[in-house]
């Protein structure tokens, strides 16, 4: 439903820590409606996550029991379930490639059952119902496969073989200086910092960080690092988004 990612230049150089950034979004996103929420951030070469059903006050809670180490890359997600019901289990972010992958998606992927045998056949275990850890399975295994290490190329090759709608993000632990994104059907916006970089499915996911905005056009893959912003089409093609200025109140 909601989805905001952030990456800064690390840890000691950067002023916000990933995790405030990623709350302070979610936090904004709200008003959409969501019944679970979760983040991941990625921190001494692993993903560290954290989700919980029913409202942010849950998320913040599990944090509070279980806190994080200080991260300068992260994701996070809110969730309005359409497939599986909102437990804990199945809130995002979804995990791959041996849980050094962490995926969040807005939107439903149409064909997850066909793609789900075929994991399954290939002896992937699944920890959910929902569509979205198809997407997880499928960019892990292509991360550890063809793609050989490289995130924005296996989101690229994942999103041509999801139908459906989807605005997808995803970090690794062994690709920790970038957040990488796919968008079909479903919206997705950058926001320009200055060492850092935003992601959101709408401006109120980094409206507090920046007003400078970008936003894809369909079927485009995007990465993210402190320093640059990267857009490539699913046929994996230089592409642009829209750039755009927000310039309405956001004081609310
Ligand atoms: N289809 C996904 C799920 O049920 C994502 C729903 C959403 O957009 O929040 O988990």
């Amino acid at each position: 439903c909601g989805i905001v990612g952030y990456i800064g230049s690390s840890v000691k150089a950067s002023e916000h820590q990933a995790l405030d950034v990623l709350m302070e979004g979610l936090r904004r996103l709200e008003y959409r409606g969501y019944d679970s929420a979760g983040v991941a951030t990625v921190a001494g070469g692993a993903v560290q996550s954290r989700k919980r059903s029913g409202k942010l006050v849950n998320l913040v809670e599990a944090v509070e029991q279980a806190p994080l180490d200080p991260a300068s890359v992260g994701i996070g997600h809110t969730r309005w379930a359409t497939h599986g019901g909102p437990t804990d289990e199945n809130a995002h972010p979804h995990l791959g490639d041996g849980g050094k992958l962490a995926v969040i998606h807005n939107g439903i992927i149409e064909n997850f059952s066909v793609l789900r045998r075929r994991l399954v056949a290939d002896g992937h275990v699944f920890d959910s119902q929902t569509d979205t850890e198809v997407a997880a399975k499928l960019i892990g295994e292509l991360f550890a496969g063809s793609a050989a290490g490289d995130l924005t190329e296996a989101m690229r090759l994942a999103a041509n073989e999801l139908q459906g709608a989807f605005t997808l993000l995803a970090v690794h632990a062994d690709a920790p200086d970038r957040v990488v994104a796919a968008r079909r059907n479903s919206p997705l916006v950058v926001g320009l910092g200055e060492g850092e970089n935003f992601l959101g499915s709408d401006v109120s996911g980094f409206i507090d960080f920046t007003r400078e905005a970008v936003e894809l056009e369909q079927d485009q893959v995007v990465t993210i690092t402190a320093d640059a912003v990267q857009i490539i089409g699913f046929d994996g093609e230089p592409a642009q988004g829209r750039r755009f200025y927000v310039d309405w109140d956001a004081s609310a």
